[in-house]
């Protein structure tokens, strides 16, 4: 039977957090493999476009600074804010590069499913010995040929970028939404760069108030100010302000953001209608007029917007179908990890994402032994998460394993 080492460690997901924790669990010992479905910081190009509101200084996790440093690294200006894709590109792919971490990323390899071996779910509940048991994944690369790769400890970093929420109302997908997904835009489309065709010159509708659709709702303003006919209409559930927003915000490039999209619901620009306590209820796409017809409900009376363009910004949402087979315990409001969320609920972390959530390991911990969730995905639907945080977790998640993970 292939038995792997006590110290092996399997992460999913080669995002800024996964990778920092394998930076970080070199430097303790363990024989760390991470697995990636995409590209390397695939997640980050799906918004690279985006510059990020938190500078270097704070985007660098401190066991990546070590290791890349150790190559020769010069770390970048410390104030300036990175674009998702500077960010993979000056870090990420220098860190998978070195030597050390070389041959320990597994590129477009996708954990299907995990458990652990020869032990159901429902068995030894909540019981250590599970630990007894290496976790035994299920690994397809992208010639759809599986593997059976086994690790005694495990750390889930899959974020949540992955899968979108549903615009509708009450968060399930509203009427027609499932079939016309495909076409619509869920991501903070790059309307400047390499989507600028799809929405110069078009009505484009933008759904949700937070930094995702502020973010595309400017970057539409500015191109209608240099496409003609371009204009949008921007739909928010809140009904008289754009959720995250704060007058006291810490982090300037955020509080520009949300600035400019402010001015923008208060009607500053001509090219941009706004429109608050909006519920979807579903989406039409007529074929010959290729216009969709989005239909909302706003203080219980219909609206209808005819539209040539439809983004969806309404936050992403974990997807735990990986590690169904564990005993792994999530949030039922938030789908987070179970513990944090409780805390988070309590504790001004829960919303400004400036301030760390206490309780270390403990809060992060599951009744699986050798597991956890850290990084966005670890926050579920609260977006208050930010990648400082993720590091930290990175940490109090090695540290705990060690000693069990760790021959003296
Ligand atoms: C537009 C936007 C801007 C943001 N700006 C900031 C910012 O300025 N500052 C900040 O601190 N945070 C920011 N965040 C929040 C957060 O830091 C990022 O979402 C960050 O990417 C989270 O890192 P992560 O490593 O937890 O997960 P991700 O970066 O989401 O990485 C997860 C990885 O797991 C892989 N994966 C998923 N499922 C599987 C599977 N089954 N098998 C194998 N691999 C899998 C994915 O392909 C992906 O590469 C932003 C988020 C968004 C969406």
């Amino acid at each position: 039977m292939n038995t792997p080492a006590r110290h092996s460690l399997a992460i999913v997901g080669a995002g800024p957090v996964g990778l920092e924790a394998a930076a970080a669990a070199l430097e303790l010992g363990f024989d760390v493999h991470v697995f990636e479905r995409g590209e390397v910081g695939s997640h980050l190009r799906g918004w690279g476009h985006v510059r990020m509101f938190t500078p270097w200084s704070m985007n660098v996790g401190p066991a990546t600074a070590r290791l890349l440093k150790a190559n020769g690294w010069t770390p970048p200006s410390a104030d300036e804010c990175p674009t998702g894709d500077e960010f993979a590109d000056r870090v990420l792919l220098p860190l998978v590069a070195t030597p050390e971490l070389k041959g320990r990323v597994h590129t477009h390899e996708q954990v299907v499913q995990v458990a652990r071996r020869s032990t159901l779910q429902s068995e030894r509940i909540g019981d250590p010995a599970r630990a007894d048991e290496p976790f035994r994944m299920l690994v397809r690369n992208a010639g759809g040929h599986e593997s059976l790769i086994h690790a005694f400890s495990l750390l889930d970093a899959t974020g949540t970028f992955g899968t979108p929420a549903w615009a509708g109302t009450g968060g399930i997908p509203g009427r027609g939404e499932q079939y016309l997904a495909p076409q619509m835009s869920y991501r903070p489309d790059d309307v400047l760069g390499l989507r600028r065709e799809r929405h110069a010159g078009k009505r484009t509708l933008v759904v949700g108030g937070g930094a995702s659709a502020a973010t595309t709702v400017v970057a539409l303003a500015k191109l209608a100010a240099e496409a003609p006919g371009t204009s949008v209409v921007w739909a928010t559930r809140e009904a008289d302000g754009i959720a995250g927003a704060n007058a006291s915000d810490p982090l300037p490039a955020r509080a520009e953001l949300f600035a400019a999209a402010r001015k923008l619901r208060e009607g500053s620009d001509p090219a941009v209608t706004w429109f608050g306590g909006a519920e979807v209820e579903g989406f039409e796409y007529n074929t010959g007029t290729h216009k969709y017809r989005a239909t909302f409900l706003c203080d219980g009376q219909p609206r209808i917007e005819e539209v040539e363009q439809v983004v969806l910004n309404v936050g992403y949402v974990p997807d735990h179908s990986i590690t169904a087979g564990l005993q792994a315990h999530f949030c039922w409001a938030t789908r987070g990890a179970m513990k944090l969320a409780a805390t988070l609920l309590d504790s001004p972390a829960g919303s400004d994402c400036m301030v760390a959530p206490e309780g270390g390991a403990g809060v992060l911990a599951h009744p699986e032994p050798g597991f956890f969730v850290i990084g966005a995905k670890s926050y579920g639907r609260n977006s208050a998460f930010l990648l400082r945080t993720g590091y930290q977790q990175a940490a109090d998640a090695l540290a705990a394993l060690a000693p069990a993970a760790i021959a003296r």
